[in-house]
């Protein structure tokens, strides 16, 4: 057991992480990103990306996450593999515990944990995954190459994930319970358009139904939303698809969270309530959640650690001022 000491400890390497980190390290605080269970964070799932800003062609969101570590780790930080399982917030230096038993210790902390897929909890669901039911296309989809699968959600990861299916299925089924999707309209219309998908409107999903020993998913069963009405759907593959969590565990009664559990912060900061412990990109932005506000905020994180950690803090209206507490 080790004890890691940083000037800007980083919980997280997605895009938020990483970019607080390329800062931190061009800042000279030395930052150490403990990167959790997903390196990289959620666009390692995925596939295309077009709209990080940056490149014309697109990009692949495994690659654009090495770029970053890479870039990263060229200008100094130290990457931890490792899985922060406890955390003290009581004062800087704030503490946090690895799964490995290793301790962390920040004289700032910059809490990048971005957020998970959620389930639907229907029954069928859990003692299915990996047996039919998923919540990631471009990890399971290649399982059901010439198969019959369906995508349960109606949002951009939704349609995405219908539309990555294609690669490997002929026959793909949105399921949405309600008759108008979310997503944005250019992804709308590529699926619109794709002769492979089929729409089912206003349908929920009541079960995963099918035999984990022998065989996996057989059917969905299916309600309507509007009738009430109940029906079965024969599927080989199900993919749930309808958002994710934030994943603040950790920081429960440490931190104020939101109504959907997302970390709070001052409008317009990544500053959380505790002076020195900054928050940025999906586990405090319910409302744009996209790889490029993740960059953004983890940058705004690491500017303002780095005032912290210099006895100044920034107002809104960029008037320095002497900080709350050092
Ligand atoms: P995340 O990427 O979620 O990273 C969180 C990090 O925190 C991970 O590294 C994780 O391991 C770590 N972590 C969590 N808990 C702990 C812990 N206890 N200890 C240590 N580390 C921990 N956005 C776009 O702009 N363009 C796209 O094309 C696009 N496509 C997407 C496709 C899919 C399928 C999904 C799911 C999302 C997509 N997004 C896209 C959204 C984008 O991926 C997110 O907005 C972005 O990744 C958020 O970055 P983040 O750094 O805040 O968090
Ligand atoms: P989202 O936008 O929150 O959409 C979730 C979808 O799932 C909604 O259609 C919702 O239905 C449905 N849903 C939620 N709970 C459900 C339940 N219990 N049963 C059935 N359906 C349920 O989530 P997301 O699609 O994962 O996107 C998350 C963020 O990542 C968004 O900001 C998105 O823009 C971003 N993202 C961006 C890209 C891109 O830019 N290319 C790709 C993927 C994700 P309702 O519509 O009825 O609420």
């Amino acid at each position: 057991m080790a004890t890691h000491k940083t000037r800007m400890l980083i919980i997280g390497s997605g895009p938020a992480g990483l970019s607080a980190a390329i800062y931190g390290a061009r800042a000279m605080m030395e930052p150490i990103v403990v990167q959790g269970l997903q390196p990289g964070g959620q666009l390692t799932i995925t596939t295309d990306v077009e709209n990080y800003p940056g490149f014309k062609d697109v990009i692949q969101g495994p690659w654009l996450m090495q770029e970053m570590e890479a870039q990263a780790v060229h200008v100094g930080t130290r990457m931890m593999w490792d899985t922060i399982v406890d955390v003290d917030l009581s004062g800087s230096p704030f503490r946090a515990i690895g799964d490995s038993g290793d301790i962390y210790e920040g004289d700032t902390l910059v809490i990048a944990t971005g957020a998970q897929a959620k389930w639907l909890g229907v029954p069928g669901e859990m003692e299915l995954g990996g047996k039919g039911v998923s919540a990631c296309a471009t990890c399971d989809g290649f399982f059901y190459r010439g198969k019959k699968v369906a995508v349960i959600g109606g949002g951009n990861t939704a349609v995405e994930e219908a539309l990555y299916l294609t690669n490997h299925s002929d026959d793909v089924t949105l399921i949405h319970r309600r008759d108008e999707l979310r997503s944005e309209k250019i992804l709308q219309e590529r699926l619109f358009a794709n002769p492979k998908i089929k729409v089912l409107w206003n349908k929920a999903v009541d079960r995963f139904v099918g035999d984990p020993l022998s065989g996996g998913l057989t059917h969905l069963a299916l309600r309507d939303t509007v009738t009430g009405e109940t029906s079965d759907f024969a599927a080989d593959g199900a993919f749930v698809a309808i958002g994710h969590a934030p994943a603040t565990e950790l920081f429960k009664g440490k931190l104020p969270v939101d109504e959907g559990g997302y970390l709070i912060v001052e409008p317009g900061t990544p500053k959380t309530a505790i002076p020195g412990v900054f928050a940025c990109g999906d586990v405090m932005d319910h409302t744009y959640r996209q790889a490029v506000t993740a960059a953004g905020t983890g940058c705004m994180a690491a500017l303002d650690a780095e005032r912290f950690l210099s006895g100044l803090s920034i107002d809104l209206m960029g008037h320095a001022e002497k900080a709350e507490a050092i």
